[in-house]
């Protein structure tokens, strides 16, 4: 799969390619912006880009068979560090300096088949202190024929000096459009089953965001939309018994409260720019449109954006690791206020 391949992302690839043809390729590079939007693709890319045994300038023949053993995982001068995996969790890991100081090892070797080696650091905010400071090490004095690529979602929590020695490129989320070509692409691969309908559906809903877009709950939570439409409809002080009793019993249930919480933000941007503009062709919710828009003719516009900060200040409180609990009943409490 050439860079084309990689949907999206004009920028960071055009980046990239001028870099190649130019021959001014920088040693490392910092891959930023949220997650599953081409990140780690792109790289991937870039390191067939440089190895691949068909000299095509600025891309890759996708066919050899350097670029296939990196399309495979196997190539052995390509190198991935990623977060220990726990089973007990959902979180990930920390990277820690034991994967370094194994990264520093083998890339004093020289490339085995390459022209290149190149290094990629998956989820690099997550390294621990220790092992950032190793890897600043590594790149003080980089190894020769070698290029570092760091993927990161935010870089403000990487060390300033490891962002300082990188090329940073963002990457923005994909359109709904981009979104759906990448489910087309993937279910003609056998890789997803969806009808047109749910693609079209899901592109909508993901947040521009490829594993969103193909999470067996992103369409389950499409059936509680009824019920918290109801909810935001009926906020008002003298029913604030409802929603502690809603709270209490979806608390219960700790792993949906994020999606629940996703919605609930969702449901009211969408509200909120019915209200605002009418611009009902940016709406996620376009299937809910009557209910929204009935909705939306009920509340006041400074209402509806106070809930809806309430509602990203709950997701963030959430984040910080709040009683899931606690968070519910004090959105419900700012709604019930704001309405
Ligand atoms: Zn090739």
């Amino acid at each position: 799969m050439p860079f084309e391949g990689v949907l999206g992302q004009l920028r960071p690839r055009n980046i990239l390619r001028n870099a190649l043809l130019n021959n001014k390729m920088a040693h490392a590079y910092l891959f930023f912006g949220e997650s599953s939007v081409g990140r780690k693709p792109m790289a991937l890319e870039l390191a067939k880009t440089l190895n691949c045994k068909a000299s095509i300038p600025g891309d890759n023949c996708g066919q050899c068979l350097s670029c296939k053993k990196i399309d495979s995982g196997t190539h052995p001068d390509i190198y991935t560090v990623e977060p220990e995996k726990s089973s007990s969790s959902v979180r990930l890991g920390a990277i820690k300096i034991e994967a370094l100081r194994e990264l520093q090892k083998k890339l004093s070797y020289l490339p085995y088949e390459g022209n290149c080696k190149v290094a990629i650091i998956d989820s690099a905010e997550l390294m621990n202190p220790q092992a950032a400071n190793s890897f600043l090490k590594i790149l003080e004095e980089p190894p020769p024929n070698t290029l570092f690529v760091l993927i990161a979602s935010n870089p403000h929590q990487l060390l300033p000096t490891l962002v300082s020695r990188c090329q940073a490129i963002r990457f923005m989320p994909l359109s709904p459009s981009e979104t759906k070509q990448v489910l087309i692409q993937s279910r003609d691969k056998g890789e997803f089953e969806a009808s047109d309908d749910e693609i079209e559906l899901r592109a909508l809903r993901a947040g521009g965001r490829v594993e969103q877009a193909m999470d067996d709950n992103l369409l389950a939570i499409c059936e509680r939309r009824g019920e918290l439409i109801q909810l935001i409809g009926a906020a008002h002080l003298s029913r604030m018994d409802v929603f502690i009793r809603w709270s209490k019993s979806v608390a219960k249930q700790s792993g949906e409260v994020p999606a629940l919480l996703t919605e609930i933000a969702r449901l009211l941007r969408d509200i909120t720019l019915l209200r605002s503009c009418g611009q009902s062709a940016l709406i996620t919710n376009a299937d809910l449109r009557p209910q929204l828009i009935a909705l939306s003719e009920k509340k006041k516009l400074d209402s509806l954006i106070k809930m809806f900060k309430a509602a990203l200040v709950a997701q963030s409180d959430l984040g910080s690791n709040f009683n899931a609990q606690l968070s519910l009943e004090n959105l419900w409490i700012e709604f019930c206020n704001a309405a």
